[in-house]
């Protein structure tokens, strides 16, 4: 009776959990399902916004999994997990039953004060890589010199804590050497976000007062838009955009709800030693998906958090006992400008109940640059990302 670990989701978790279970088992069967056969990352992809990348910097796919790994992919949706009968169930009927299931769908969208899945099409989020990158990037470069570019950010918790505010920068970066006589917004749905006192110093450093980035008390909160006529209206005033990138608050994946991973929230609760889900037996939620905090949804915890969960499979299938606590970690880079990188990093001890920040291990960039450091970090964050892909998808 041999045993098979489905995994659904290529993206970071996935594709993480799939290459680090081949590494711990060579025999168990690996099923990986993904509904697109290119993925496109969201990390480096407010470079490509920026004009500074191309899209296929962005691009990976899981062909090297299923040649060298002996990983058997598989390109459907699915439609719900089943956990009465440990069964995936994809969108064209076909049932796929397992002994393991591991989740990693990332994120969805609410639909709220006027912004649909059709106006996307004219006010991109992009934080879902993709046509939605190259949306936003089209519209930036086509807007005039004088334009005004508005950015939405949403309430946490979110994809990417840092990701809007890196994003802003290379906006402003591109905008100050093509079009400077353009006007940037930031309507935030919050009062403080990540690193954050690093982005606002590098900010002026770098751009003077281009950035009018504006705290939901202060100004910020919107309170309905039209996302066909980039028009955001806030407690205050109606704004024109030229280019609005709304990035809209967020929720698990669809197939999160839609297979019982999620009783109440937006989010699905786990073991956080194991990941596996508290509502679905013998199914472990990943990444964006889960609630895992204090860890961040990044692609660099989806990918540790897969990791984590391959090796608790693994021992689960030998018999063995989890390891006891698992640690975890996690790492975000941000670019202000290509030379000028900023971080924060964190590690973590997994318990039954909790995830726990170990103290004195993590921490941020210094307030002060002595002359090489954020230079140093922009490279570093460069290499993060062929490290980190290269250790995943290939
Ligand atoms: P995803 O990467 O979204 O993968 C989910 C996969 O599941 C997708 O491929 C999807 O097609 C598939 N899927 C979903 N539903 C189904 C279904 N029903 N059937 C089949 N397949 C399905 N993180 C960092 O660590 N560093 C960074 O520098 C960084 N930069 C970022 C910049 C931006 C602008 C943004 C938006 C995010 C950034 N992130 C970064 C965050 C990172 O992209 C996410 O946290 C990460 O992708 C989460 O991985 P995941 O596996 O949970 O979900």
């Amino acid at each position: 009776n041999k045993k098979r670990v489905v995994i659904v989701g290529g993206g970071f978790g996935g594709a993480a959990t799939a290459r680090y279970l081949r590494k711990f088992d060579s025999e168990v069967e690996i099923v990986l399902i993904e509904k697109n056969k290119e993925y496109y990352t969201c990390p480096f992809s407010n470079a490509v916004i920026a004009g500074m990348e191309k899209m296929d910097f962005i691009k990976q796919d899981l062909k090297t999994l299923s040649k060298k790994h002996n990983i058997n992919v598989v390109y459907q949706e699915v439609k719900k997990i089943d956990g009465a009968t440990n069964s995936v169930i994809l969108e064209n009927g076909q049932i796929i039953t397992y002994t393991k299931c591991v989740v990693s769908p990332g994120i969805d969208f609410k639909y709220e004060k006027g912004y649909t899945k059709e106006g996307e099409k004219y006010s991109p989020h992009a934080v879902i890589a993709g046509e939605q990158t190259i949306l936003l990037q089209k519209q930036l470069e086509n807007m005039k010199d004088g334009g005004t570019f508005v950015m939405v950010a949403p309430a946490d918790p979110f994809r990417c804590p840092p990701g809007p505010y890196e994003r802003i920068s290379l906006v402003a970066h591109y905008i100050k050497h093509n079009k400077p006589n353009s006007k940037i917004i930031v309507l935030d749905q919050k009062d403080k976000f990540s690193k954050q006192a690093l982005f606002t110093n590098g900010w002026k450093e770098l751009y003077g007062d281009l950035i009018d980035w504006r705290a939901a008390q202060f100004g910020g909160k919107v309170v309905s838009v039209d996302p066909i006529k980039k028009i955001v209206v806030t407690e205050d005033e109606e704004i024109q955009a030229d280019v609005l990138n709304y990035i809209p608050n967020q929720k698990a994946s669809k197939l999160a709800f839609d297979s019982g991973l999620i009783a109440k929230g937006d989010w699905a609760p786990i073991y956080p030693k194991t990941f596996e889900s508290k509502l679905v037996k013998d199914v472990h939620v990943i990444g964006d998906a889960s609630i895992a905090q204090p860890m961040p949804k990044s692609a660099f915890s989806a990918s540790t958090q897969g990791k984590v969960v391959a090796l608790q499979i693994a021992r689960f299938l030998k018999n063995q006992e989890p390891i006891n606590p698992p640690k975890l970690a996690n790492t975000c880079y941000s670019l202000l400008n290509p030379t000028y990188g900023i971080s924060i990093a964190a590690v973590y001890n997994a318990h039954d109940d909790h995830i726990e920040s170990v103290q004195g291990a993590g921490g941020v960039s210094p307030d002060h640059d002595e002359g090489f450091i954020r230079e140093l970090e922009a490279q570093y964050a460069y290499s993060w990302y062929k490290s980190q892909t290269e250790d995943i998808f290939y």
